[in-house]
């Protein structure tokens, strides 16, 4: 009984009505029990007084008990009344109180099996204002159902994703292992810098992943430090003129007035940087030219890094921030491009309290992609 009581908030209501009730009855009862002979002794006296003769048939005793008989047959009513109204009110309030905490319990255990579409239904279309605790807290249970099923979504596609971007460099890996195994495939230095070439896009993407796991988690601290926006532009170009020159592709800089000193993370913004800059090479074509342009716009700095090549189509431009996003498969691929790059970017922009954004008029236009950050006061 009392493990039953202790599992069951309608029980538990009903049986704190029931003490209330008891609790009323018993003072009631001992207050009476205390307080009212005297006080009938006296009345009857100022009656006897009044009335005489007609009463001189009855004892006090006689009155006294027949009173006593008729408050107690009053105070058992009361009391049956009240157990029947305890009944009444904890039947209704399991209903308003009990009954959805109990939906909240099965559509919980339903989510923890991993069904993260379940909902709870919301009573009326109530405004925020207007609702009590428990459709507040139906809300916020919606709420957090959505945000899981979000989540999962995200892992899964994830997971396909990356399964999709591993598949390919390790079946070549495989296939040229087992051609070498065979005797098919002749050992050549171009058959062994093939498999190192996949291998190194395997490495490269599960960097990528790492970095962006890290960075979709929060999961970083800026190192900030001042310096000149110049000096971090040169940084870039030293690391990459060797790869512009090969390709025969030309790297130029150019300043729109004197450049500013900005609060970045040297590390994090010059890998964006060099992000942009190695991207802008990969889809130039030999005989064309990029160009970084730094400004200083008061309230922020802006580096735009423009290119003459193949340009993205209008209706990709939204989409190339998206993780394992690429424009053209194929083409990407044999660059060793995971689709990662530009999505790590982004988050390391927006991490300065900045963006990043990407234009081009279409197919061989050309590109411009523009970062934005804010400047210190
Ligand atoms: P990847 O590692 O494949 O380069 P990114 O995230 O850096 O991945 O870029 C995503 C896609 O955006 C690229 O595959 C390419 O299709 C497109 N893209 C990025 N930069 C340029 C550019 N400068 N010109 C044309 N297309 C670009």
């Amino acid at each position: 009984m009392l493990k039953a009581i202790r599992s069951h908030l309608g029980l538990k209501l009903f049986f704190s009505y029931l003490v209330v009730i008891v609790v009323g009855v018993a003072v009631l009862a001992t207050t009476v029990e205390m307080a009212i002979p005297r006080s009938f002794d006296r009345h009857l006296a100022s009656m006897g007084r009044i009335m005489g003769d007609m009463m001189s048939g009855m004892s006090g005793a006689d009155l006294f008990s027949s009173y006593r008989a008729a408050v107690n047959e009053s105070l058992m009513v009361a009391a049956a009344a009240a157990f029947a109204a305890a009944i009444v009110v904890s039947i209704f309030v399991s209903r308003r109180v009990v009954a959805p905490i109990h939906r909240m319990m099965a559509a919980t255990s339903r989510i923890a099996e991993g069904r993260y579409r379940e909902r709870l239904a919301i009573p009326g279309k109530l405004q925020a204002d207007e609702m009590d605790e428990l459709a507040q807290l139906a809300v916020s249970f919606n709420q957090m159902a959505a945000k899981l099923d979000q989540t999962e979504s995200m892992r899964r596609e994830l997971i396909g994703d990356v399964a999709h971007e591993l598949r390919t460099p390790l079946s070549t890996i495989k296939g040229s292992m087992e051609g070498l195994i065979d005797g098919v495939v002749q050992p050549s230095l171009e058959v062994y810098h093939h498999i190192y070439l996949e291998a190194d896009r395997l490495q490269r993407l599960v960097t990528n992943l790492q970095e962006l796991s890290r960075v979709e988690a929060g999961a970083y601290r800026l190192e900030l430090k001042t310096i000149g926006l110049e000096d971090l532009i040169d940084g870039v170009i030293a690391r990459l003129q060797g790869q512009y020159d090969e390709k025969g592709v030309r790297l130029e800089k150019e300043a729109e007035g004197p450049l500013p000193q900005v609060v970045v993370d040297e590390d994090r913004m010059g890998q964006v940087l060099l992000n942009l800059v190695g991207n802008a090479l990969q889809f130039t074509p030999a005989g064309g030219t990029v160009r970084i342009i730094g400004e200083d716009l008061g309230d922020h700095a802006r580096i735009r890094v423009e290119d003459t090549g193949i340009g993205i189509p209008r209706e990709y431009l939204p989409h190339v921030f998206t993780r394992f996003y690429r424009v053209e498969k194929s083409r990407a691929r044999s660059g060793g491009g995971s689709g990662i790059g530009l999505t790590i970017a982004k988050h390391w922009v927006e991490a300065h309290g900045g963006s990043l954004r990407a234009d081009s008029p279409g197919a061989n236009g050309g590109s411009t992609f523009t970062i934005d950050f804010p400047l210190p006061r």
